[in-house]
């Protein structure tokens, strides 16, 4: 089993950004995916909404992006993810071929499928005239008469491509009303060539082996529209949640995964980006926007996964992962206080960086240094483990970098470890008694 710090799974817009910036952030990084890179933009003739592009096609801003990736060095793998589950502190992503590969984060950036009509012909007549991809077959079906299926951008920009190669091109949808942007409707619809064709649902595909009509109910009213060529943009189903077979990843009732601001699923050290994740706007722009995130954020557990491991060596490893989401970076400036004598006792705090002094009042008013700590070294633990007040302040010596641990997780761990509890008493005697002896 390869050992990676991130697995992305997914080969899209999304995924190489995540490539991109993890390998560029000298990531040990692998990108799985099934078919080839690029995905939904190998099925989309132009795009004009990219940014310092006016007009460039699926395929070339597909190519380019991966050749920025792979310029960084990231590791592009041809093969399909079979399933994803957690395993002690690690995700283990299981490829379709059987092979195993292990990682502390993952990024899921799986896209999605076409959704299906679901009309009897559509699956008969798959490849024989029936196709969701017009940048894939369009061109298969010139001066053909056509129709494409659905209201939404993806129907309209198909279509658009479609426009070159149909004789006549319908655009069928359930309702009068389409939810393409007006830009889109505008230059579809204007066409000589196109008749919309609404409010028609279609309720069957038939031909001789080959599409030769859609079926259309139009308010009640059956009616044959002659066609060679069905392409059916009405909707997408994301893919992502199928991976996870083995444990519950929070999903919307449309099987997109849900996410807070940093793309992290309810699975520690799971991410989703694109169009997998549940969001507004299924757009390359906002995909790789959130792929930067989610890589910016698995950079920041992973580093606080280890930091947690070394504090907590006796705790079992899958109790990390949850432990590492639930902790928080504080930075202080030299002289600030963390923790204050007699205070509640509210949080446990782990030194990533800097310099702190442990200062204690004494009966006469005074107070005096009793310890510094320095990175890896943890402070908190005494008065989290007595439920008891502070028994001493800790100022920064120096600007410090730390993790804060609340004391609800604080608890959650020690008391799910009891090996954890008896490593933080110990040093919490060793403390007092190095304390009583100054
Ligand atoms: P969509 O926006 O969900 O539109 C699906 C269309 O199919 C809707 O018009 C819907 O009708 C219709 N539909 C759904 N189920 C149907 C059924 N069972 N029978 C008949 N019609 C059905 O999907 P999309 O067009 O694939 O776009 C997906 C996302 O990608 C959207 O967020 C879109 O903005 C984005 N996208 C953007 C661009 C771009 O140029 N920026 C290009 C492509 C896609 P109703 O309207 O009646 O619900």
């Amino acid at each position: 089993m390869s050992d990676y710090d991130l697995i992305i799974i997914g080969g899209g817009p999304a995924g190489m950004t995540a490539g991109l910036y993890a390998a560029r952030a000298n990531m040990k990084v692998v990108l799985f995916e099934t078919k080839g890179t690029g995905g939904e933009l190998n099925n989309t003739d132009l795009i004009e909404d990219w940014p310092g592009e006016e007009s460039i096609t699926g395929f070339e801003l597909g190519e380019k992006m991966r050749k920025h990736a792979e310029k960084f060095g990231l590791a592009i793998e041809i093969s399909g993810v079979k399933q994803v589950w957690s395993e002690g502190d690690r995700k283990v992503v299981e490829l379709a071929n059987g092979t195993r590969h292990s990682a502390y984060a993952v990024i899921v950036s799986a896209g999605g499928e076409p959704i299906k009509l679901g009309v009897p012909g559509e699956q008969e007549l798959h490849g024989k005239g029936v196709s969701y991809c017009a940048v894939c077959d369009g061109a298969f079906f010139r001066n053909m008469d056509l129709a494409v299926i659905g209201g939404g951008d993806s129907a309209f920009q198909e279509g658009l491509f479609l426009t070159r190669f149909a004789k006549k091109l319908y655009v069928v949808h359930r309702r009068n009303d389409f939810r393409a942007q007006n830009i889109l409707q505008t230059r579809l619809l204007g066409m000589d060539k196109v008749e919309a064709v609404t409010p028609a649902v279609v309720t069957r595909i038939g031909g001789n082996g080959e599409v030769k009509w859609i079926e259309v109910d139009r308010d009640g009213k059956i009616e044959k529209v002659p066609v060679e060529g069905v392409f059916i943009f009405i909707g997408f189903k994301p893919v992502g949640r199928h991976l996870f077979t083995k444990e519950h990843i929070e999903h919307d009732p449309n099987g997109y995964l849900i996410t807070d601001q940093y793309m992290r699923t309810s699975i520690p050290g799971v991410y989703a980006v694109g169009d997998t994740r549940a969001q507004l706007a299924k757009q390359i722009t906002t995909a790789v926007g959130d792929a930067t995130t989610a890589v910016l954020h698995a950079e920041r557990y992973i580093e606080e996964l280890k930091h947690a491991e070394r504090a907590f060596p006796e705790a079992p490893r899958e109790e990390m992962p949850r432990v590492a989401q639930r902790m928080e970076p504080v930075r202080v400036e030299a002289g600030q206080t963390v923790v204050r004598q007699g205070d509640v006792s509210d949080a446990f705090y782990i030194v990533v960086r800097g310099r702190l002094g442990v200062f204690k009042r004494e009966d006469d008013g005074n107070e005096r240094q009793v310890n510094t700590l320095g990175t890896g070294e943890f402070f908190g633990e005494i008065g989290l483990l007595a439920q008891a007040p502070r028994v001493a302040s800790v100022r920064a010596l120096e600007p410090s970098e730390l993790l804060r641990l609340d004391q609800d997780a604080f608890k959650e761990l020690v008391s799910v470890s009891a090996a954890t509890r008896d490593q933080l008493d110990k040093v919490a005697r060793e403390r007092l008694a190095a304390n009583s002896r100054r």
